[in-house]
């Protein structure tokens, strides 16, 4: 049952990254107080946040603290203990449920859940084993991209094979269980869509996202992505597809390769705000964030406008000193920094939001400060 969460009331995050942070922030001026449950006393989130549980993600008794002082539970990340929050849906309010974490927690049941939203994904097999996954090769071939099922992220747990030599390569991935191959898909871009919908199935996208990644980690996300019309339309609907077929509640990015004959096929979900929507904050009539609360209090959605193109750039360890030293030089750059400590290399530290009316101007600007030379 969809209930209604008004501001004073108080809503409980699952981990205090990035995403709790910029969510509680945008709750916060509505009003709402905010819970965060995160292993860390100075998380993210935690610094915004109204009531800290400091405790693992899934200590039992943690989780009963959050019900306890939470009027509705969300999260931000996808790899919490299915059990624990499965458990929490019958003892608190979590209008998001159990059930996408499941699915979009193992890219098995992942991909089997886009495939039956009639939604295409790259040919891929499953191997628990290397011994499996030498015997079923021949069906997707070479190159390929061996993953684990559960727990990759940026890159991590991933193999790519070029030819039979290579499946060795793979063999570590095995140690942490099930893996799924995948043919490598030749695509010309990488885009993505947030589409976000309420217990009263209002659905909205964000306008689509170009995304440019280095070492695997998303480094530019430039909207309007620089596609067809044609793969702008097939973009959204089948974002909006796959969120009708699970019945979405909150957040959905939806990861998407763009290919030569302007068709796409799906990446991969992420049950929840996304790096790729973080220009919305400054780009559009209302954020992922923003839309995402209003989605879990209940609350009819906004449709989401862009004001203008919008470039995203992402500010790892190793970019906040040469960032604070140019923050002087760019007053058109929006500055986000996530308040986390220690700066290493790689770390997502923040990011910058440039509105712009050209964007190979703006891609320009953000090369030549030299903060990004790698
Ligand atoms: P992660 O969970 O680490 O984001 P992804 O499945 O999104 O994992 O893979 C990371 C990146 O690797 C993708 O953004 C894409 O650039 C590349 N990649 C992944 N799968 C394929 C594929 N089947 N074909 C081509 N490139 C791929
Ligand atoms: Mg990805």
């Amino acid at each position: 049952m969809t209930k209604t969460i008004y501001p004073g009331q108080t809503i409980g995050i699952i981990g205090g990254g990035q995403l709790g942070r910029m969510m509680a922030l945008a709750a916060k001026e509505a009003g709402f107080k905010i819970a965060v449950l995160d292993p860390s006393m100075e998380s993210p989130c935690g610094q915004v946040a109204d009531i800290r549980i400091v405790a693992p993600y899934n200590d039992e008794t943690a989780l009963e603290e959050l019900a306890e002082v939470s009027d509705v539970i969300t999260y931000e990340f996808e790899n919490i203990d299915y059990e624990g929050l499965k458990r929490l849906t019958e003892i608190a309010y979590v209008p998001q449920g159990a059930e996408l974490v499941r699915i979009t927690q193992n890219r098995i049941t992942e991909k089997a859940e886009i495939r039956k939203a009639n939604v295409p994904v790259a040919e891929y097999i499953i191997a628990t084993s290397p011994l499996e996954l030498n015997a079923q090769i021949d069906e997707i071939g070479f190159p390929s991209i061996v993953k684990t099922a559960f727990g990759g992220y940026d890159g991590k747990g991933q193999v790519m094979l070029h030819n039979k030599e290579d499946l060795p390569l793979a063999d570590p991935l095995f140690e942490h269980g099930a893996c799924v191959a995948e043919a490598y898909v030749p695509f010309t871009k990488e885009i993505s869509v947030i589409v976000q919908r309420n217990g009263n199935g209002e659905t909205y996208c964000l306008p689509v996202g170009e995304n440019i990644h280095k070492h695997h980690i998303l480094h530019e996300t430039i909207v309007p992505a620089r596609v067809s019309d044609i793969i702008l339309t097939q973009a959204t609907e089948a974002a909006q597809q796959i969120a009708d077929h699970l019945q979405l509640v909150g957040t959905l990015a939806v990861e998407m390769f763009v290919l030569e004959d302007d068709t796409i096929v799906i990446n991969e979900l992420a049950p929840r705000p996304h790096n790729s929507g973080h220009y919305s904050i400054e780009g559009c009539t209302i954020s992922q964030f923003h839309q995402h609360i209003r989605a879990i209090c209940g609350w009819p959605l906004r449709k989401p406008a862009l004001f203008q193109p919008t470039v995203m750039v992402n500010v790892l360890g190793e970019h906040v000193v040469p960032l604070s030293k140019a923050i002087l030089k760019y007053p058109n750059w929006s500055i986000h920094l996530y308040g986390k400590d220690e700066a290493k290399t790689k770390r997502k530290m923040g990011h910058v939001t440039i509105l712009t009316d050209d964007i190979n101007k703006t891609l320009k600007e953000i090369k030549h400060s030299g903060i990004w030379s790698e």
